[in-house]
């Protein structure tokens, strides 16, 4: 229940903050100006009226709006409980609460759009839906299946998310049911079933729910818009509690919240948006950027300020981001928005390629350790890639060289259900009896029933994800099964558990990784942006439409615009190594990358074709002599012990310490803990001779 204090009568306690901010606090709001730079003073000054910052990335957007607010607070003209700021992630507003304490600001609220809806509709529920808060529907998918159902439509889990999407889709833009068709077609949306067909789920889908007495996420808004539209008292109690607004990342506003926006205003102009159209990363889900260019157009009278100094970034990436940004076609109207690195010089944005995309997972798995090991905070890095089904290969190869690392807006690989379930029906075949199989092929046939297929499905939606999970698991067996032909499925599930017990170690600190969505916002010193190839970035089923690629060089330009130093970018020709489907790198590094030359598709080289010299070849033998021998005492298939291209790289290197070892891929802090000694001592046999 909303706290009583919450929507108060706000005279007494205006007079009372009025009071207490006195001659002695207007140090403090100076204070607050004080780490601005200008543009952004004028900005957070303007604490009456509307405001609009309209600017690139690491302008300062988020810390001008939470300077704005503690200047409003300090100068006695904001009480902290009359503001409300509102962005779109509970991370973000968790974020922008911290900074406002940092500012020493306490009682403002901060939310997403839902947590507010949600916390003012609870309050108001009784009055404008005669009884208590109705429960929210807990699985959305349940209830699109039983609508589904009703129309005959054969569906499956992939078709139900899809169908799920179209109708958030036509909720957040306001679309009906009877308008769905028309609107489908006209925003040139891929329907998993016939317009129609969606259009009748979605009509059944609503009156589910209107049956059950439940509400979904978009009703939460819709309802306490409506709430506010149609109830005077209500209108007049949250507009007497609110009177300040504030919206950060407002280029991602779509209809339905700029209606519940609307409805909190109600006519008033208090109201500070900020945003940057070159970040629209969220048109596919409604949302549109021209809310934020057209504001000027609504408030005639608004503060518009344009920032471009960019304080996150050093001139080098800023260079990057500029160049990048600067080949989409100019939007009419459309300010500059150039940024103007205001940091020291740092190191060039770094291009890489690679054979394969093990390869490329293990040199950035690498590059972190070495990052980790010279001092830089592992929760200061960040891996970022176009959809979580990337995350798995990055996943294996942190825990392969013994970094921590946090999973941001996506599940760990081994959490997902395609993977649980995948894993449970392998286990189930490790149990059988062993006719003689070979591994891959039995892993394809238990994966063919959970839908992994040769071909991948079309790109886009459910499916092609699922697919590529289980495709991850069918890659890992053949990569296992190059190293060790005699790889039993009992010995695959081994490898699994093994894998999945070290990725599910808790960790506090960590590698952030990250799909480019999720990274919005946030800033690292270190950035590898990975797996840049084209039908990645930009993803397939954008090809097909103009807008839609150029909303993927905006999901890039978000993406390098989060590194403060280092920057990387990496692709690798192939999936698995000694691929058959060369890739070509993204066409958005054209003019940006040197020209590497290799775009033309041609068989990407092998790991295998390393030659080691004579000194390190005996190592490696002994070191497959001393593997062979820990493996058997142990009863477990030797690649349980090291891989191959372990030892390779210690026979190559030769460690001398431990901390030298746990740099080598394959290396994690258990492999070390186990054989690290042992392997050190090898390599010391053979040095000292
Ligand atoms: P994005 O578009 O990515 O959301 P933004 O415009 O919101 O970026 P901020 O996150 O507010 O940018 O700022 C980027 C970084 O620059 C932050 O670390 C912030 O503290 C710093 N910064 C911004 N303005 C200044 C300033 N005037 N002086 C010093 N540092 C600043
Ligand atoms: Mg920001």
């Amino acid at each position: 229940m909303l706290p009583r204090t919450v929507v108060p009568g706000c005279q007494t306690r205006g007079v009372a903050v009025g009071e207490r901010v006195g001659a002695g606090a207007v140090t403090g709001a100076e204070a607050v100006l004080a780490g601005l730079d200008d543009e952004q003073r004028a900005a957070a000054a303007a604490v009456r009226g509307p405001v609009c910052i309209l600017a690139g990335a690491g302008t300062g957007k988020t810390r001008t709006i939470t300077h704005r607010i503690a200047y409003g607070v300090h100068s006695g003209v904001y009480t902290p409980e009359q503001v409300l700021a509102v962005t779109f992630t509970a991370r973000a507003a968790g974020e922008l609460r911290g900074r406002l304490s940092g500012l020493g600001v306490g009682g403002v609220q901060a939310r997403t759009f839902h947590a507010a809806a949600l916390r003012q509709l609870r309050y108001f529920a009784p009055r404008v839906l005669g009884g208590p808060m109705p429960e929210l529907v807990e699985n959305k998918l349940r209830v699109v299946a039983g609508a589904a159902t009703r129309h005959r439509l054969t569906t499956d889990r992939t078709s139900l998310r899809d169908l799920a999407g179209e109708i958030e889709w036509a909720k957040t833009t306001l679309a009906t049911p009877d308008d769905y068709p028309a609107r489908a077609r006209a925003a040139g949306r891929e329907t998993p079933f016939e317009p129609a067909a969606v259009a009748a789920v979605y009509a059944s889908y609503e009156q589910a729910k209107q049956r059950d007495g439940t509400l979904d996420f978009e009703d939460l808004l819709l309802v306490t818009a409506f709430a506010l539209e149609e109830h005077r008292d209500v209108a007049a109690e949250v507009r007497g509690q609110y009177r300040h607004f504030v919206v950060d990342e407002y280029q991602d506003v779509n209809p339905l919240q700029q209606r519940l926006l609307d409805a909190w205003l109600g006519g008033r102009a208090e109201l500070c948006v900020v945003g940057d159209p070159h970040q629209t990363i969220y048109s596919f889900t409604g949302a549109d950027p021209d809310y934020l260019l057209g504001f000027p157009d609504r408030y005639p009278d608004a503060e518009v300020v344009a920032l471009e100094r960019d304080y996150r970034s050093t001139p080098e990436v800023v260079g990057l981001a500029n160049r990048l940004i600067g080949m989409a076609p100019r939007r009419a109207g459309l300010p500059s928005l150039r940024l103007r690195g205001q940091r020291a010089a740092g190191p060039e944005p770094r291009f890489v390629e690679h054979p394969d995309e093990p390869t490329e997972a293990a040199a950035v798995a690498a590059a972190c350790r070495a990052l980790v090991d010279s001092g830089v905070p592992a929760a200061e890095i960040a891996v970022l890639f176009r959809i979580n089904a990337q995350s798995q290969v990055y996943e294996a190869a942190l825990t392969d060289v013994g970094v921590p690392y946090v999973l941001k807006g996506g599940e760990r690989f081994f959490e997902r259900p395609e993977v649980r379930e995948a894993v449970l029906l392998l286990r189930g075949a490790a149990a059988g009896r062993d006719d003689g199989t070979p591994l891959v092929t039995a892993v394809r046939d238990v994966l063919a029933s959970v839908g992994w297929a040769e071909h991948r499905p079309p790109p886009g939606g459910a499916a092609r994800d699922r697919w590529q999970s289980l495709s991850a698991l069918v890659d890992l067996a053949v990569d296992l099964v190059a190293e060790q032909p005699v790889l039993t499925m009992a010995g695959f599930v081994t490898h699994l558990a093994e894998r999945a017990g070290a990725q599910h170690a808790p960790t506090v600190q960590g590698v952030t990784l990250a799909s480019m969505h999720a990274a919005k916002g946030l800033e690292w010193d270190a950035v590898f942006v990975v797996g840049l190839v084209d039908g990645v970035v930009p993803i397939a089923q954008s090809l097909v439409r103009p807008e839609a690629v150029e909303e993927e060089r905006r999901l890039l330009y978000v993406a390098v615009t989060r590194a403060r130093e280092q920057l990387t970018l990496s692709w690798s020709l192939s999936r698995q190594p000694g691929g058959k489907r060369p890739r070509s790198r993204s066409r958005f590094l054209e003019g940006l990358a040197p020209d590497t030359g290799t775009r033309v598709r041609r068989p990407s080289p092998r790991r295998a074709e390393v030659v080691l010299d004579g000194a390190a070849a005996e190592l490696f033998e002994r070191l497959r002599a001393w593997r062979s021998a820990t493996a058997s005492a142990a009863s477990v298939p030797a690649y349980v012990v090291l891989g191959d291209a372990t030892l390779q790289a210690v026979a190559e290197t030769r460690p001398g310490s431990l901390a030298e070892l746990s740099a080598l891929p394959g290396i994690g802090a258990r492999k070390l803990e186990m054989y690290g000694a042992e392997v050190l001592a090898e390599v010391a046999a053979t040095t000292s001779r």
